[in-house]
């Protein structure tokens, strides 16, 4: 219950990364506003079944790429709510394509998405965190914030953005009980990296388990997915006290992928 009366807003949490720290949050007794697509009944009752009693489950619908939408998410929180305390940037999609031909439209979205989302929320979301003086962001970026990969160029200039972002709003909040910290996940096996499994299944006509192996194989030295639940405990470490002065970080969740 170390989170009890603490106000979470995760972005892109009916799926995957986002659902996993919504539900650890959740579970140490925060309030929760979900927000993504797909099956936001379903999440909202899985968030509210690990939930102590008198935890509040709320849900938005907010498209991460419409800052007038991200701006309608941040005030329905803050008036639900009163405020936010905990704000996990997670929302995002992938593209993969050589540069060449990389679809402008494929190029705006992963952008907007990734990178852009977590300004227009952190924008709005810091001034009542400031006057509290507590809060926590939290950004889901990923390995590729610190090293790249081929045909993968709107991602990794996104992420290595968020990394960057990170580090310059810690610094703008250092003096203050905010702190801003990154979580660089390696490969996590929810929707966005089963997609990448099937291409790779069906261009190397491999068995999905076979993709698996060879995708961890390539970059992940543990040769083990990181799983929601291990980043949500992250999460919830990086809202406890003894995260007080981890500011500005980019933690590595990946296995040794960029230990390389
Ligand atoms: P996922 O596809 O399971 O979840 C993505 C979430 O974002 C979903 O809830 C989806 O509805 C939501 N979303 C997508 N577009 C949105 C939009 N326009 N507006 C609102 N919500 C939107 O993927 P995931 O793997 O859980 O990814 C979550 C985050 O973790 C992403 O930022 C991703 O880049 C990052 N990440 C994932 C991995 C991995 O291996 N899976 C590794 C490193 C980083």
């Amino acid at each position: 219950m170390m989170l009890k009366g603490k106000v979470a807003l995760v972005t892109g949490s009916t799926s995957g990364i986002g659902l996993g720290i919504a539900t650890s949050l959740a579970r140490h007794g925060a309030h929760l506003m979900l927000n993504g697509f797909g099956d936001a009944q379903g999440a909202q009752a899985a968030v509210q079944a690990v939930a102590p009693a008198g935890t509040r489950v709320l849900y938005h619908g907010a498209d991460m790429s419409k800052p007038e939408q991200i701006e309608d998410l941040i005030h329905s929180a803050q008036r639900a709510f009163d405020h936010v305390d905990i704000l996990v940037n997670n929302a995002g999609i992938q593209h993969v394509a050589p540069i060449e031909d990389f679809p402008v439209d494929r190029w705006d979205a992963v952008i907007a998405i990734n990178l852009n989302s977590a300004f227009h929320t952190t924008r709005l979301a810091l001034p009542a965190m400031r006057s509290r003086n507590w809060g926590r962001i939290i950004n889901i970026a990923s390995a590729h914030g610190l090293v790249a990969s081929a045909n993968k160029s709107a991602y990794v200039a996104a992420k290595h953005g968020l990394v960057g972002m990170t580090k310059s709003v810690a610094l703008e909040t250092a003096t203050t009980g905010v702190t801003v910290n990154a979580i660089c996940p390696g490969w996590v096996l929810t929707p966005l990296v089963q997609k990448q499994v099937d291409a790779r299944a069906a261009a190397e006509g491999l068995s999905l388990d076979d993709a698996k192996k060879a995708l961890l194989a390539e970059k992940q030295p543990s040769l083990q997915f990181t799983t929601p639940e291990q980043l949500g405990e992250l999460a919830v470490f990086l809202c406890s006290e003894a995260a007080n002065n981890l500011r500005g970080a980019a933690i590595n969740v990946d296995g040794g992928w960029v230990a390389q």
